[in-house]
């Protein structure tokens, strides 16, 4: 069986992952990412829209922070959301200067790759911005257990293309290995999104928090009812963008650039009468 060592095991090449490794790198340590597929492949972060929020131009972070905290419904920690307001815009800012293919508006970044894989660019530039810093990959590799030792971390990885065992032991292991979309029978995930990570963290004795906070788009329609209601839910959808008279996030419109969170933020609600006429009303948030 083989044997490698490393300063810091990065686990999964998503954003998260490549990210990490990068500020272990610039910290002069021997880094190793390790994950399912080949690096960026079969990730969440490939199969995004790309779109990612950072500070509108001209609105403070508070504001940021109050508007997330009121969409969150209270129920965010409000730690993380500090982190994410104050660090979002350089993060972004970050990504700019390390030659991301993206367009920037009012603060948004939007990848400018094709859909499905909107998300390529950021995989594209992070997988850059690692190789010039010399960061190990590790492809191909399933982490099926993770030990915490006296004063490391023993890995076990299974190979199941070559039926192979590899183990790793390293100083500090970062688990980036994602949701677990994967276990349900219909979602927007690559297929191996089983949250291997969330078990692995267990039984190295982590707390987990907020496990019931699952998100993706059920976007499989496998049935001709599916299809006539899918249709129907589509031409909704798109009657409500076209009901907002302002932009928000990716919801960019080229007639009413500006946001308007006075008149505007709240819940469209729509409601189908007998016959299929749509009745729409707007709801503040609570
Ligand atoms: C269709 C879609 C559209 C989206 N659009 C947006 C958007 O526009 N804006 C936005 O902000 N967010 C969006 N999201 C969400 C966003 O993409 C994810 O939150 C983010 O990419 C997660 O990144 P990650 O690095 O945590 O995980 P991922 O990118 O999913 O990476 C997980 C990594 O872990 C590895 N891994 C898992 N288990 C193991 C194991 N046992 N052993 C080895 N490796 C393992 C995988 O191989 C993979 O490399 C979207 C998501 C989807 C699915």
């Amino acid at each position: 069986m083989e044997h490698i060592f490393c300063d810091v095991l990065v686990v999964g090449s998503g954003a998260a992952g490549l990210r990490a490794a990068i500020s272990a790198k610039q910290k002069g340590l021997d880094v190793c990412v390790i994950s399912k597929q080949a690096p960026g492949k079969a990730t969440c972060t490939i199969l995004s829209a790309g779109v990612f929020a950072g500070t509108e131009k001209n609105k403070s972070s508070g504001h940021h922070l109050r508007r997330t905290l009121q969409a969150g419904r209270g129920i965010n920690q409000p730690e993380l959301v500090k982190v994410l307001v104050e660090e979002g815009p350089m993060r972004l800012k970050e990504l700019k200067k390390w030659g991301i293919n993206a367009e920037f508006h009012r603060g948004y970044l939007f990848c400018k790759g094709r859909a499905p894989y909107r998300g390529r660019e950021i995989v594209q530039c992070l997988l850059t911005k690692n190789e010039t810093l010399g960061t190990q990959f590790i492809s191909g590799q399933l982490v099926t257990d993770l030990k915490p030792l006296e004063e490391a971390f023993g890995v076990l990885a299974y190979s199941p293309g070559v039926d192979k065992w590899l183990t790793i032991g390293a100083k500090s292991v970062i688990l980036a290995t994602g949701g677990a979309g994967a276990l349900y029978l219909r979602h927007d995930n690559p297929k191996r999104m089983f949250g291997d990570g969330y078990v692995l963290a267990l039984k190295a004795g982590a707390a987990l928090q907020d496990m019931e906070f699952v998100q993706f788009y059920p976007l499989d329609l496998q049935r001709r009812i599916e299809i006539l209601l899918g249709a129907q839910a589509a031409s909704l959808i798109i009657q409500a963008a076209l009901k907002r008279k302002e932009s928000r996030g990716s919801h960019f419109r080229e007639d009413f650039s500006d946001q308007d969170d006075d008149n505007w933020q709240g819940h469209l609600q729509v409601k189908l009468s007998r016959n299929g006429e749509a009745n729409w009303n707007f709801r503040a948030i609570s």
